[in-house]
């Protein structure tokens, strides 16, 4: 199919028909997950805080990838109502969903003992209740066709890490709950799965210094950060209809970093 040639080592590899829903989808992992997608024939839709954003992602699938179909919506994945609506909207739109990429995620960093209780609780909301609430709306269609794949990012800082009490919790949440949803949805024929990236070049850790950032490298085996292609294709494999037993399984994408 038309486009399969453009994303290296997957020429089997085909969404055609599918439609994939992208959460956090205007930039850095969503993004490069949205385009993977829609380079294979998917029918996608990417969702974002920012509307305008999510908007342009979609153009410029359908711009790179000819005959691709795309729209970006509005929604904020830690409120319930607007999960729902976006994901009705693209089911009335695309006549279903088959694969949901709940990539959206925030960090609020700072010590736990001056860590205010709402930048814990709005990383919760977003990181592990927002993902929770979309698998959630996403199970009740995909039930109904009994195919679905459901693809939760966790970060192999869910084993903790230094300043970021409230995204470790968040991230480590994802885990328990990806595994729980793979044991109970199996029998609607739907998969839950987990991505854990380790450190990948996105807007998230632009910010970081260099110096912190050559450091870190230094304890990575593979001697580089991920770019977001890398994660979109772990997407792309538990999203793929031939890893239909493959569930509850978390996969770190880490370049070695936690072996050492
Ligand atoms: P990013 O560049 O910051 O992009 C995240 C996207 O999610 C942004 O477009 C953001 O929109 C959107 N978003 C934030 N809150 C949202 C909400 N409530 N509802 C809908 N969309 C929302 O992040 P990234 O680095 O690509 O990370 C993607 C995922 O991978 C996250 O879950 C992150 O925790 C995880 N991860 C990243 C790394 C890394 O090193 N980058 C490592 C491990 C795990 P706004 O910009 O408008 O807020």
């Amino acid at each position: 199919m038309a486009g399969c040639e453009t994303v290296s080592g997957e020429a089997m590899a085909t969404f055609a028909g599918d439609v994939v829903v992208v959460t956090g989808a205007a930039m850095g992992i969503g993004e490069a997950t949205a385009m993977g997608f829609a380079a294979l024939g998917a029918k996608v839709a990417c969702l974002d805080l920012d509307e305008a954003a999510a908007r342009q992602t979609a153009e410029r699938a359908m711009a790179v990838h000819a005959g691709c179909v795309a729209m970006g919506l509005a929604c904020d994945v830690a409120d319930e109502a607007a999960g729902c609506g976006a994901l009705e909207r693209v089911v009335e739109a695309f006549g279903g969903l088959h694969v949901l990429i709940n990539n959206a995620g925030i960090t609020r960093d700072r010590t736990a003992l001056k860590l205010a209780s709402g930048d814990f609780r709005a990383v919760l909301d977003v990181n592990l209740t927002g993902t929770f609430l979309m698998a959630q709306a996403a199970a009740t269609f995909m039930k109904t066709q009994r195919y679905g794949r459901i693809i939760n990012t966790s970060s192999i800082n869910a084993r903790g890490k230094f300043g970021q009490a409230n995204y470790a919790a968040s991230k480590a949440g994802v885990i328990g709950l990806t595994r729980t949803l793979a044991i109970e949805w199996a029998r609607y024929g739907i998969t839950v799965n987990a991505v854990a990236p380790g450190f990948v070049r996105t807007a998230m850790t632009a910010a970081i210094p260099e110096p912190v950032k050559d450091e870190a490298i230094t304890k990575i085996p593979v001697g580089r950060i991920a770019e977001a292609e890398e994660i979109a294709r772990v997407h792309r494999f538990f999203a793929d209809r031939h890893s239909a037993y493959i569930t509850g399984q978390v996969l770190v994408v880490d370049g070695g970093r936690t072996l050492v």
